[in-house]
């Protein structure tokens, strides 16, 4: 597979080419038609795998969609993580492939300041990044509105159980509208993983890095 079997538009192709990356990883090469498609995911991948492009890049091209269809204020795509530096990488990766459509992402993770926070999602983003105990207490303190989200991502599940948050993890999908596109990403496929997956996904097709 090349880049150009994912029929990516000019704009985001030129981004990828300024990566210099040569071909998809194989994560990518799985993973990118079948969230283009519309179906609901669970990716097997460790870090190095190539396994945020492959959820940013169809992501890009689900918000392009979704804002002509969809008018309003409110993120169209919630990243959710389970550190402040996990979440910070993946914002700069959005940034940078999201420049060529002008998207803004927050970064929104516990520890950081309550208020900027705020503020920056007050002002409007079409991607957030977050960590999922900090989303809830934004979305109760009304600082943001989850009502446009239809594409949902999970990175690093088995991490976020060890670090004890499966309770908001759970809360976090159950904030976001039914008729979502959900992708789950995990190194490891637990039992508890496996059981979040019947939870909160629809059908969905597995992918094993
Ligand atoms: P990740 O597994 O998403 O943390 O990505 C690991 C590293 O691989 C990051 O530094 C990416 O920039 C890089 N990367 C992602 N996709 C590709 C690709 N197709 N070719 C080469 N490097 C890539």
């Amino acid at each position: 597979t090349s880049f150009a079997h994912f029929s990516f538009d000019e704009q985001l192709m030129h981004q990828i080419r300024k990566s210099e990356y040569t071909q998809p990883t194989p994560i990518q090469c799985q993973g990118v038609p079948i969230a283009l498609s519309g179906r609901d995911m669970i990716g097997i991948a460790k870090t190095g795998s190539g396994k945020t492009a492959a959820f940013i890049w169809p992501m890009l091209v689900h918000i392009m969609d979704q804002k002509e269809l969809q008018p309003g204020d409110g993120p169209i795509a919630i990243i959710v993580c389970p550190t402040r530096e996990l979440c910070q990488q993946i914002h700069a990766e959005c940034k940078r492939f999201g420049k060529a459509y002008s998207l803004r992402s927050v970064a929104v993770y516990g520890g950081g300041n309550m208020w900027e926070q705020s503020k920056a999602l007050q002002e409007g983003a079409e991607i957030v990044v977050c960590t999922p105990g900090r989303l809830i207490d934004h979305v109760k303190k009304k600082a943001t509105s989850l009502q446009r989200v239809t594409y949902l991502v999970f990175d690093e599940a088995d991490r976020m159980f060890d670090m004890g948050f499966e309770y908001q993890v759970r809360s976090v999908a159950s904030h976001v509208r039914p008729d979502r596109q959900t992708l789950l990403f995990s190194a490891t496929f637990r039992k508890k993983i496996e059981r979040l997956a019947r939870d909160i996904l629809v059908d969905p097709i597995r992918v094993v890095q």
